[in-house]
């Protein structure tokens, strides 16, 4: 049987760490914008966000691939051709990752690491009491998926008050859930510091606005680690000039890399980090492309396709 071709769309400075690693597999590899390659060729694709309208040219196209858990770079080609099966990566070690940065954060701001660290550049032995007990911050996730459940759970055995906001409704033991548009505003009202893991997908895009943090409690903390499109970049802003949020972490944005002249760069508010919250370790995504082409050739299918109709 002839071995499947594997074109893979990916910024040239990163086709080196995949290609490599994908060599060992029982597949003959294509790089787009590298190598000369007919589109009828092409049985299955590798990628993070292809150009739109490319895909729907390849007339034999069986699978694509999402390096990445979100697969809002692939869906938001409108020509997506609708009969080719999606299959995002999903994996431990990414949801590991997430966890620990946003433990990290959410624990920096908690026990006002930041203040110490000014104290320390000034000599100074300033020992206070948290002005916040763990039992009285309310953690709120926006998206209880692969990675937000896992992530929240850490958060449960820490013993803050932990509630999530989904689609469905979920049973998480130590986890309040809220669900559906009609539950948002109340989800919101008690979440000190909310975390957006949501998908990003039409319903979802620039959830995190104006609005949204109105209604969030005084004081409110905001994480987004999941797309750049959830959130209003100027509505952050006004919501932490006004005195109304004390503070955000961002590791996405709407433009990336994050331009020069943006002002979250330099906001004391915000910290910002270069989209490296969960990276997908090369080796680990490379082993759940091959297996998900070898089930596919077998004529099965793969775990973590994406539902087309909701987009995640
Ligand atoms: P996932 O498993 O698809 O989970 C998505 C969550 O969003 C689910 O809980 C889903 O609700 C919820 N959701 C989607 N649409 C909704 C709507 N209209 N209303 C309410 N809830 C809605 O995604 P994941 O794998 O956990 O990834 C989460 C996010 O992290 C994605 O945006 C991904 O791109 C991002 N990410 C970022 C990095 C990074 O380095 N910064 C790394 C990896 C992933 P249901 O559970 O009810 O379906």
């Amino acid at each position: 049987m002839a071995r499947p071709n594997l074109l893979m769309i990916v910024p040239p400075k990163w086709s080196n760490l995949w290609t490599t690693q994908l060599g060992e597999g029982d597949i003959n590899i294509v790089l787009h914008g590298r190598d000369a390659y007919a589109p009828e060729s092409v049985d299955y694709v590798l990628s993070f966000r292809p150009p739109a309208g490319l895909l729907k040219t390849f007339p034999n196209l069986k699978a694509a691939f999402s390096l990445g858990a979100g697969v809002d770079g692939f869906l938001s080609d409108p020509d997506y051709p609708k009969r080719v099966p999606l299959v995002r990566f999903v994996d431990k070690t990414l949801s590991a990752e997430m966890a620990q940065f946003v433990l990290m954060h959410v624990l920096m701001h908690h026990r006002r690491q930041r203040l110490f660290d000014a104290a320390q550049a000034q000599r100074q032995w300033r020992q206070m009491v948290l002005p916040r007990r763990t039992e009285d911050t309310h953690i709120g996730f926006l998206g209880l998926g692969e990675i937000g459940s896992f992530a929240a759970r850490h958060f449960v055995d820490l013993g803050f008050p932990v509630s999530a906001w989904s689609r469905a409704r979920k049973d998480v033991p130590g986890l309040k859930s809220f669900a559906g548009a009609g539950e948002l505003k109340a989800f919101l009202g008690q979440a000190d510091i909310l975390v957006c893991l949501l998908s990003l997908t039409r319903q979802t895009a620039g959830i995190l606005n104006a609005g949204t943090f109105a209604v969030l409690p005084k004081g409110a903390f905001v994480i987004n680690v999941a797309r750049g499109g959830h959130l209003i970049e100027q509505d952050l802003i006004a919501a932490l000039d006004s005195g109304h949020l004390s503070g955000a972490v961002l590791d996405v944005f709407e433009t990336e890399p994050l331009p020069e002249a943006s002002p979250l760069w330099t906001h004391p508010g915000i910290t910002v980090t270069p989209h490296i919250a969960a990276i997908s370790q090369p080796a680990i995504a490379v082993k759940f492309v091959l297996d998900g082409i070898a089930t596919f050739e077998r004529g099965e299918r793969p775990d973590n396709i994406v539902d087309l109709a909701t987009a995640y």
